[in-house]
């Protein structure tokens, strides 16, 4: 029996899941019940150990075989003009575009510089377009982040915060543990524990299957540092509330 992190729900033995009460919540196989609750298993992306051996040549060679497959048994006709590139175009996208961020080697380098102008309030910057995809159903997350940090001496491009953001969203994902992958790299970059994230997003496995919800976002958020203080963390909020 295992007890998750979220206090509500324990897992028990056999794939039924049973609320505080002990009354069923549902029968799902456990992999379902995963994918459909978005639990998160930790900050770090679980990966194989030995998920760069191959390279992205041999991985897109892969992918594409298997897709085909995939496409076959849903009883599509490859011969299609329409059909027939798709593997190939999958699995390219998979490896160069969508998934970039799953390799280490796509990480953006960071340069960061001297505070010179002494600036010692908040930096909030807003509306970072973000694209990622779910991890349990391979469909898109489409919103945007809100980034705030006081500088402690250390400050970053602009931009490389919007590169930070579009790296750690592309990789298969759920939304909590990218907030949180996003805050730990600010911290560790701007060496500071000053940082706030919010993420407000839109799931399509929520939208377009299961409930078929397509008013509903998420908001998910991760502060440390001065940002746990009611003051600062109104003040942040505030900013990212108001529209220029
Ligand atoms: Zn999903």
């Amino acid at each position: 029996m295992t007890q998750y992190t979220n206090g509500l729900t324990q897992l028990v033995s056999g794939g039924r899941f049973k609320n505080g009460n002990g009354s069923k919540l549902h029968n799902l196989k456990e992999e379902e019940y995963f994918g459909d609750n978005h639990i998160a298993s930790g900050i770090e992306t679980p990966l194989k150990p030995d998920a760069f051996v191959l390279d992205d040549q041999s991985k897109m060679e892969i992918i594409e075989h298997h897709f085909e497959q995939i496409m076959e048994t849903l009883g599509l006709d490859l011969t299609d003009d329409s059909l027939r590139g798709t593997p190939h175009r999958v699995a390219k996208m998979f490896v160069k575009e969508i998934f970039y961020g799953l390799h280490p080697n796509n990480k953006p380098t960071i340069s960061v510089f001297e505070n010179k102008f002494r600036y010692g309030q908040i930096l909030v910057e807003k509306n970072i377009r973000l694209n990622s995809f779910c991890e349990h159903h391979f469909l898109p997350i489409t919103g945007k982040a809100h980034i705030g940090y006081i500088s402690t001496g250390t400050v970053i491009g602009l931009s490389k915060i919007n590169r930070l953001v579009d790296y750690y969203s592309h990789r298969p994902q759920v939304q909590e543990r990218l907030t949180v992958q996003i805050a730990a790299e600010l911290k560790q970059v701007l060496k500071t524990e000053d940082v706030a994230v919010l993420i407000e997003a839109t799931h399509m496995c929520v939208s377009c299957r299961g409930i078929r919800d397509e008013s509903s976002s998420t908001l998910t958020t991760e502060y440390s540092g001065a940002f746990n203080e009611d003051k600062i963390r109104q003040e942040f909020l505030r900013y990212v509330d108001h529209n220029i």
